[in-house]
C-alpha cells in the first residue's frame, strides 16, 4: 500500500456511494413501513366508521319504522273514537301488558301505579294535567291520541329490543302525555311539560324538519343513568298533517366505544365527532360514567398535540396533516358525526423502525464498519507519511536530528548524525547513539539558552565523538512537526578541517616560525592594544628590547644551526622568566622584544635582569658537544605619563640597547624620560651608572668583555 493509493479520491466516492445507498435503501423501507403502518390503521378506521354507520342507521331504521307505525295508526279511520267508546276511554286504557299512569295528582299517580298491572317489560304512560273530559271536542281529541299511542306500544318494545344501543324508546305527545319503554323504577318516567320545550320534540317542528327525518339532539348526560346520550327523534304528523308528536330512542354513545378502542388502529388515537364540536366517543371514555363529552380542543389538548379544528371542515377520505400529526375523518352514515383517527408522526416513524430491526442494525453495523474502516485509513496514511518522512531524514546524507520543542528531548537523529558522533556500525553503537544524544540536547540547550535557537540562525559548536576527539559543527534549527508535535530540525555540518586549517594560518601569522615565539607583526598588534589600555587607565607600561650579544660570532664559530638552537634556547629561557600577562615575541634576527603591562620602572628593571640572568645561565651545545653560552643585553623603556607609541617606546628602548653595548654588553640598560640620561644598570652587581644619552653614540663597544664563549 502507498500514500498514493489510500489517498485516492476514489475512496471517497466509493465511501460515499456505499453510505449513500446503505442509508437511501434503508430510508426508503423505513418510509414503505410508515406507509404501511399508516394504510393499516386507515383500514381499520375505515371499518370501525363503517361499522358505527351500520349501528346509527340501524337506529335510525327503528325510528323510520316507528314513524311509519304512528302514521299508519293516524290514518285508520278506525281509531276514529265513537260515543260509546268515549265513556270506556279509562278503562281502555288499562290495556293489557301496559303499565298506565293517569297521574292527575302525585298521590293518584302512586295509587294507581301501585295497582297498575305492572310488568317490567311494558311501556309506561304518563300524562301530565286534567283528564280531558272524553264528551269534548278536545277531549275527544286527545283521547284519540293517546288510544293511538297505547297501540304503538308493541312497535317500541320491539324497537328497543332489536336496538342494543338504545336506552329508551318513547312516544311524547305535544299533548301532553308520553308513553316510554323501558319504564323506569322511579318519578324519572314521569312525563313533565319542559319535554315539549326541548330540542327532540323542537326538532319535529315542519320550519325546523320540512323532510320530516330523524334528528340526532345534541350529546348529553342520560338523568336515568344511561351515561352519554343522544337522541334519535322523528317527527309524526296526524292524518291531516299537523305535528302531534315525536318518536324517539335514546341512543347510548357508551356503546360507540368499541369502534374507537380497536387494537387494529395500532398507535393511532380515534374518536367520534358530533356536529357540535363535542367529541361523543374517545378511548379515554369508558363505562356509563357521566364524562361530559369534551371538546375537540380540549381532546387535543390532553393529547398535547397541536389544533385538531381542521377535522371538522376537513373533506373526508383523505389524509389531512396537523402540525406534527396525520390525521384521517369518515363522515358517519346516517348521522352529522364523524369518525377521526390521528397518529403522531414522531410515534409513526418510531413504530415503524421497532418493525424493521434487522434492516436498522445492519445499517448501523455497516456505518460502524465505514466508520472504523475509515480511522484505519487515516491511521495507515498518518503512519505513512510519518515513514516516509522519516526515511527521507534518515537517508539524507546531511547529519540531521529532530528534537522535541517542549523538553529539547531528541526525537530522531539519522545515521549520518551517528556517524558524526562516531557511531561507524561497527563499535559500540548504543554508546555513541547515547552520546550523541546527551552532545546533542546539551548543544541545544545552550543554543536555546542563549536565544541562538531560531529559526534558521546559524551557530557554531565545538562537540567531542565517542572517543573524545573534539569536532566542530555548524548548527542550523528550523522548527517542524513530528509525530504531531512540534518540534526542530537541526541540521549539522562538520567544519573540523576548516577550523584546523583556519588555526594553522593563524598561527602561522603570528608565530615565529623557529622559536615558537609571536612574531613582530603580532607583537606590534598587541603592543598597540596594550597601549591603548594604558591610555585609558593610566596604567604603567614598560617594554624590553634584547639582543644577542656578538651573535655573527656564535654562527661564525659553531654554526649556523648551533645558532638556531641558541635562538630557541634564549626564546625558551625568556618566556620562562616572564609573567603569563606578559608579551613576548622575536622582534628579528636575534633580537626579541617583552611587553610588560602594568610594570613602572623599578619592575621592568627587575623584569629586564632575571632575563638577562637566566640567559646568562644557558648553556647550549654545538653540533660537535661545546658549549655555547650565550648573554644579552636589554634596552628598557618606560611608558611616558603623556602617552607614548610602541614605535616611539622601542626606538627609546633601542637606544638604551645601545649604551647597553657600549657598555660592555650582559648588561641592562633604561632609556631616560625626556632629557635624563639613560640608566645603565651593572651586572651583575646591579650598580647603576648615570650615562648621558647623548654621549652613548660615542662610546665604543668592547665586543669581547659581554659574552664568554667556548669552554
Ligand atoms: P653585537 O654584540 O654588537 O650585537 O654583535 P653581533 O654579532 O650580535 O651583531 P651583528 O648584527 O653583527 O650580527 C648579528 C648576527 O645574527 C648576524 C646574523 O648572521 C645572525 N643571525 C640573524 N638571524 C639569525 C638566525 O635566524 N639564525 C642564525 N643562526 N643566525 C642569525
Ligand atoms: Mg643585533
Ligand atoms: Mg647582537
Amino acid at each position: 500500500m502507498t500514500v498514493r493509493s489510500i489517498r485516492n479520491k476514489a475512496h471517497w466516492a466509493a465511501y460515499a456511494t456505499v453510505v449513500t445507498l446503505a442509508v437511501g435503501v434503508f430510508v426508503a423501507a423505513w418510509s414503505a413501513r410508515q406507509d404501511r403502518l399508516w394504510g393499516d390503521m386507515q383500514e381499520a378506521a375505515h371499518e370501525a366508521a363503517r361499522e358505527v354507520g351500520l349501528s346509527t342507521r340501524s337506529a335510525r331504521n327503528s325510528v323510520f319504522m316507528l314513524q311509519g307505525v304512528a302514521n299508519g295508526l293516524f290514518q285508520q279511520q278506525g281509531l276514529a273514537l265513537s260515543k260509546e267508546h268515549q265513556a270506556a276511554l279509562a278503562e281502555r286504557l288499562d290495556l293489557p301488558g301496559t303499565t298506565v299512569l293517569l297521574p292527575i295528582t302525585r298521590a293518584a299517580h302512586h295509587t294507581a301505579r301501585a295497582s297498575a298491572n305492572n310488568h317490567s317489560d311494558s311501556p309506561a304512560f304518563s300524562m301530565a294535567g286534567v283528564k280531558p273530559a272524553p264528551d269534548s271536542e278536545a277531549g275527544l281529541d286527545k283521547g284519540r291520541e293517546i288510544e293511538i299511542a297505547l297501540s304503538l306500544g308493541p312497535a317500541l318494545i320491539q324497537a328497543k329490543t332489536t336496538q342494543s344501543a338504545a336506552a329508551a324508546v318513547y312516544y311524547l305527545s305535544g299533548q301532553g302525555f308520553h308513553l316510554i319503554y323501558p319504564p323506569a323504577s322511579d318519578d324519572l318516567q314521569l312525563f313533565t311539560p319542559d319535554m315539549l320545550a326541548r330540542d327532540p320534540y323542537r326538532d319535529g317542528l315542519v320550519e325546523r324538519n320540512p323532510g320530516r327525518t330523524p334528528v340526532w339532539s345534541a350529546s348529553y348526560d342520560d338523568p336515568k343513568g344511561n351515561g352519554l346520550i343522544s337522541t334519535l327523534a322523528i317527527p309524526i304528523d296526524d292524518a291531516e298533517g299537523r305535528y302531534r308528536a315525536i318518536a324517539a330512542m335514546d341512543f347510548q354513545l357508551d356503546s360507540l366505544s368499541q369502534y374507537v378502542r380497536r387494537p387494529a388502529l395500532g398507535i393511532a388515537t380515534a374518536f367520534i365527532l358530533d356536529d357540535r364540536d363535542r367529541v361523543i366517543a374517545h378511548p379515554t371514555m369508558v363505562g356509563g360514567a357521566s364524562d361530559k363529552a369534551p371538546t375537540l380542543q380540549q381532546v387535543a389538548q390532553r393529547a398535547g398535540a397541536g389544533d385538531w379544528s381542521a377535522l371538522r371542515t376537513a373533506p373526508a377520505n383523505n389524509r389531512q396533516e396537523l402540525a406534527a400529526d396525520w390525521a384521517l375523518v369518515y363522515d358517519i352514515e346516517s348521522t352529522p358525526w364523524r369518525y377521526a383517527i390521528v397518529v403522531d408522526r414522531a410515534q409513526l416513524r418510531w413504530a415503524a423502525l421497532r418493525t424493521m430491526p434487522l434492516e436498522a442494525g445492519a445499517l448501523a453495523a455497516l456505518l460502524l464498519l465505514l466508520g472504523y474502516a475509515e480511522k484505519r485509513r487515516r491511521e495507515a496514511l498518518v503512519s505513512l507519511r510519518r515513514k516516509a518522512a522519516e526515511d527521507v531524514l534518515q537517508a539524507a546524507p546531511a547529519p540531521v536530528a529532530v528534537l522535541r520543542q517542549a523538553d529539547l528531548s531528541i526525537m530522531m537523529a539519522n545515521a549520518a548524525l551517528l556517524r558524526l558522533f562516531g557511531d561507524d556500525g561497527t563499535t559500540d553503537a548504543a554508546s555513541a547513539r547515547r552520546s550523541a544524544h546527551e552532545q546533542l540536547h546539551d548543544l541545544i540547550k545552550s543554543l536555546s539558552s542563549q536565544e541562538q535557537i531560531e529559526a534558521g540562525r546559524v551557530s557554531e559548536m565545538c562537540l567531542h565523538r565517542d572517543d573524545s576527539t573534539p569536532f566542530w559543527v555548524l548548527v542550523r534549527c528550523v522548527p517542524l512537526v513530528h509525530e504531531d508535535e512540534p518540534g526542530w530540525l537541526c541540521s549539522l555540518t562538520e567544519v573540523t578541517a576548516l577550523k584546523q586549517a583556519q588555526d594553522q594560518l593563524e598561527t602561522l601569522a603570528t608565530t615565529d616560525p623557529l622559536t615558537g615565539a609571536l612574531n613582530r607583526r603580532a607583537i606590534a598588534a598587541r603592543g598597540g592594544v596594550e597601549l591603548k589600555r594604558v591610555g585609558r587607565t593610566a596604567a604603567s607600561f614598560s617594554v624590553l628590547l634584547l639582543d644577542i650579544d656578538l651573535f655573527k660570532r656564535v654562527n661564525d664559530e659553531h654554526g649556523h644551526p648551533a645558532g638556531d638552537r641558541v635562538l630557541q634556547a634564549v626564546s625558551r629561557a625568556c618566556q620562562g622568566a616572564l609573567r603569563e600577562l606578559d608579551v613576548f615575541g622575536r622582534w628579528g634576527g636575534e633580537e626579541f622584544v617583552a611587553l610588560l603591562p602594568d610594570t613602572d620602572h623599578d619592575g621592568a628593571v627587575a623584569a629586564a635582569e632575571r632575563l638577562r640572568v637566566a640567559i646568562e645561565a644557558l648553556s647550549v651545545e654545538d653540533d660537535v658537544g661545546r658549549p655555547i653560552r650565550p648573554t644579552v643585553s636589554v634596552g628598557v623603556a618606560v611608558v611616558l605619563p603623556a602617552g607614548d607609541s610602541l614605535e616611539a617606546l622601542l626606538s627609546r628602548a633601542d637606544t638604551a640597547l645601545y649604551v647597553a653595548k657600549a657598555a660592555g654588553r650582559n648588561r641592562v640598560c633604561v632609556a631616560p624620560a625626556g632629557n635624563a640620561p639613560a640608566e645603565l644598570v651593572q651586572a651583575p652587581a646591579a650598580q647603576a651608572a648615570v650615562i648621558q644619552a647623548a654621549s652613548a653614540a660615542s662610546m665604543s663597544a668592547d665586543k669581547d668583555s659581554g659574552v664568554s664563549v667556548g669552554a
